[in-house]
Order: structure tokens, then sequence, then C-alpha cells
């Protein structure tokens, strides 16, 4: 059967290995596996959370609220940010994937890192358009700001804690940055991580409600997937000018998001002490990666986020290692995809990374 032709040179996303992979393929109990390798939050989300889910399960047979407004008010009151300017996706992916569709096409360019969060090239390849990406591996902007001009891109792409290296953008040369940026070309701020990026330097802390005061080409994209340990529920969102929120509404199927996933965002957002502590003790846990890497001779990347990236020596191969480590029921990362020979690894809890280091002890 023939099949669309852009379809031929867009890989599919590799996502972090499940758990249940390692059961069948390796035979190792799930109790005995780690799981170190999609930056989910090892302390799971708010034990409020869990009750308002429990208690929502009786409305199943119903379809979602579809205005989605418990959430929206929610979000409404955490960033002081009227709810006309919100869009909620299945993850922050599906947001991205409105953009793209409402934004680019074929011909048209999308400026992105070097190395960033991959679902960008994937949804710019969906609609045909052209990748254009940095030199450099942390975000340079002057770099950013030269292709900008050389080749006047659709969207840019600035990814603040980036994934997957955990450096983040100076939010003052950001906004300047943006300054210099022409109306017509849209400005997406991924601030997956924010929440650890604006804990450890308040420098690198983005609010989206001075963003879009300021700017109307601005996107900024957050998640319940990373600090709110709600990955499993999907749900994500953007905050923009409402004319872009009402462009990319027309992109969005209904129900896009289920009566749990949304029960649970709406209660997650509102236990900020929760999310804080989690990311207090990330950064307190990380210390010892940095003192093991030191210890090893191995470079660490200065992170932002709730993972290290660690570029291996020129002796040692990130996939091998990668790979014994999932012999032997952990899971991290392998960078190699990215053109990089270094392994990502998510911050768990402290029994998960004295595993990590005995393992990694032995290999190397
Ligand atoms: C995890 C992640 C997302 C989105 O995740 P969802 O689960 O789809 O919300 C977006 N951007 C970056 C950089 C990420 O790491």
């Amino acid at each position: 059967m023939k099949f669309n032709k852009k379809l031929k040179n867009i890989s599919t996303y590799e996502a972090g290995k499940p758990i249940e992979l390692v059961v069948r393929e390796f035979g190792i109990k799930s109790e005995d596996i780690v799981k170190l390798a999609s930056n989910e939050n090892p302390y799971g989300c708010s034990p409020k959370v869990k009750q308002a889910v429990i208690d929502i399960v009786s409305k199943m047979a119903l379809y979602p609220d579809d205005s989605m407004t418990k959430l929206k008010d929610a979000l409404q009151d955490r960033f002081s940010i009227d709810k006309e300017h919100f869009i909620i996706g299945s993850g922050s992916d599906q947001v991205i994937e409105f953009i793209m569709h409402a934004k680019a096409g074929k011909k048209s360019k999308v400026l992105m890192n070097s190395v960033t969060f991959a679902m960008y090239e994937i949804y710019a390849k969906h609609v045909g358009a052209k990748v254009i990406r940095t030199s450099s591996q942390e975000h340079n902007l002057d770099e950013f700001y030269e292709l900008y001009k050389s080749e006047k891109p659709e969207i840019i792409f600035l990814c603040t804690p980036n994934n997957p290296t955990g450096d983040a953008i100076d939010a003052k040369e950001m906004f300047d940055f943006i300054r210099k940026i022409d109306e017509n070309t849209l400005v997406v701020i991924d601030g997956a991580y924010m929440e650890y990026g604006a804990y450890k330097d308040e420098s690198k802390k983005v609010n989206p409600k001075e963003l879009i005061e300021e700017f109307a080409n601005v996107i900024y994209l957050g998640t319940f997937s990373k600090a709110y340990g709600l990955g499993g529920m999907r749900v994500g969102y953007g905050i923009s000018n409402s004319k872009i929120i009402k462009e990319l509404y027309k992109l969005r199927p209904p129900f896009n998001i289920t009566t749990l996933s949304l029960e649970a965002a709406s209660v997650a957002v509102k236990d900020e002490a929760f999310v804080n502590e989690c990311v207090a003790l990330s950064f307190e846990e990380m210390k010892r990666y940095e003192i093991f890497a030191k210890e090893k001779n191995i470079d660490i990347i200065n992170s932002y986020t709730n993972f290290v990236t660690l570029s291996l020596n020129d002796n040692q191969n990130s996939t091998e290692i990668a790979n014994s480590l999932l012999k032997q029921g952990m899971i991290v990362r392998d960078l190699s995809g990215y053109g990089m020979n270094s392994i990502r690894v998510t911050i768990g809890t402290s029994n998960q990374n004295s595993r990590f280091f005995e393992l990694m002890n032995d290999l190397i």
C-alpha cells in the first residue's frame, strides 16, 4: 500500500522504555526495575489528587466537561491569567502539534536548538516543514537571531530548561531576544521543566503572565507530566494571546482530555507545596550525581531540571552502558541518537539513585 510521501523520512518517536517491556524482555520482576528514563516525578503526585480521582470514577460513563472549566479556573488562579488565554492538550505534546498545524506547512521553516526535544522535529515533518537548527549545544540566542534573520522561520522553539541537556536560558536575555522578532513569527517557550529551573535560579524563571502581556506572538507551554507527577494522565497546556488560542482551538479534537485527567490536573495545580517539596528533594539528590561524576571524571552538564546528562569519556560508549544497565533493570536514556556520547538520568528517590551509582560503579 502507498502512503503519504512525507511519512518516509519521519522516524517514530522512541519513548523511554516502559517497565513492562523490561519485565518481558529480561524476566526481571517489576518491583526490581528502576525507571530513570522519562523525567517523571519519582515521588508520584499529590495525595490529594489520588483521592479526587477515586471520587470521580463514578462519572466515567459520561463524556468529559469539554469546556474544562474546573481546570482552567485552577490555572487562572495559579498564573493570574484570564482563562481565555489557555488551551489544554493531551500532554503539551498535543499543543505542539496544534501549533505546527496552525502555523507551518510545506515550505515553512521551523527554528530550534541543535539538541532539543525530539517532538518539535517530528511534528514539523508531519506538516512538511523544514527544520533549521543552531550549531551550539546550549541555546545561543545570538545564533538564533542570525538564523532568524537569514531563514525567516514561521516558528522558533526555545526549550528552557532544555531537554535533554538540562541547561536554561536567562529570562531577561530571552525577553530581549523576543523583542527583536517580527510579530508574524511565533515564538514557542517550552517550560516543561520550569518548576525546577525557577527553583534553582530566579534568573531563569519565566513568568507566562509577563510574556503574554508584552508579546502577541508568543505561546508558553507547561505540563503536568514532570514536576506534578501526572505523566500517565496526559495533560499539558499552552498560554498565549487569545487570538492565537482561538486559532489553535480549531484544531483541537473534542473531548481531548478525559474526566479523570481533568480532575487530577485541577487538584494537582492547587497543591503547590507538594510540587515545591519534590523539586527541593530532587536538587538535594542531584548533588550526589555531581559528586559521583567528579569521582569518575565524567562531565556533567549543570542542570536546571530533574535529570542530569552525563557526557561520557571516549573509552565509554553510551549505548553499551545504557544496555548493560537495562539488562540489570535500570532504565536510563541513551543520547547517542542526538549525536552525543551521553546518558540522561532522571533524578530518582534516594534508593533509586543509590542503585544507579552501585551499577555504574561496576560498569566504569
Ligand atoms: C516531557 C516534555 C514535554 C511534554 O510532555 P507531555 O507529557 O506531552 O506533556 C514537552 N517538552 C519537553 C521538553 C518535555 O521534556
